[in-house]
């Protein structure tokens, strides 16, 4: 797909839309979780009663987290440049959907993305279940190789693939994921830079 003819836009958040500020590594130390284990996949294996006060601490967690977000390079000018194109705009993250909310009106961009169009970790399956991206296509009444994907880590990338959507990798220097990303841009500055015609 030539990216600048795209007018479905699906974005993951943390990482691609914020400055990454998770640390995994010590969510999973807090919360018990082996360092190998996928954090909502242990969570959803749990009994519900040893998992609900996991849940419950990880979304003060995070919540800390979403209110001090900052926005990554170049994110504010690319979504309010596909804003103004009349793009539809769509999030798909492994977070909680009130928490996305607080992170995109914490860097600026609260008033971009329909509230519906936020798809969290309770909307639809974690990525790279690529369930997130079919419904968005579905709501927004097209066939799934009309979207773009944009992500900063290989679940993005996947889910992308599996969904038959376009899949765009930045916010790193270099890319690991060849055979995933069909674009690749350092960062959203690059990337708008990439969507002049
Ligand atoms: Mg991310």
């Amino acid at each position: 797909m030539r990216l600048h003819e795209a007018r479905h836009w699906v974005f993951d958040m943390d990482g691609t839309l914020t400055l990454a500020v998770h640390d995994f590594e010590a969510i999973k130390r807090s919360l018990d979780i082996p360092l190998e284990h996928d954090i909502l996949h242990h969570l959803a294996a749990l009994p519900e009663e040893v998992a609900a006060a996991k849940y419950a601490w990880l979304l003060e967690h995070e919540r800390e987290l979403a209110l001090s977000a900052e926005p990554a390079p170049g994110a504010i000018d690319l979504v309010r440049a596909l804003k103004d194109r009349d793009c539809r705009l769509g999030i798909l993250t492994r977070n909680a959907h009130e928490l996305a909310l607080v992170t995109l009106q914490a860097i600026g961009l609260g008033d971009c993305f329909a509230s519906a169009d936020i798809l969290g970790r309770d909307e639809a399956p974690p990525k790279p279940h690529p369930g997130g991206l079919l419904h968005l296509a579905e709501r927004w009444q097209v066939a799934p190789d009309e979207l773009v994907m944009v992500g900063d880590y290989r679940f993005d990338l996947e889910c992308a693939r599996a969904a038959g959507a376009c899949s765009v990798l930045v916010n790193l220097t270099q890319n690991p994921w060849p055979e995933l990303a069909d674009h690749f841009a350092e960062d959203c500055a690059a990337l708008r830079s990439s969507l002049v015609p």
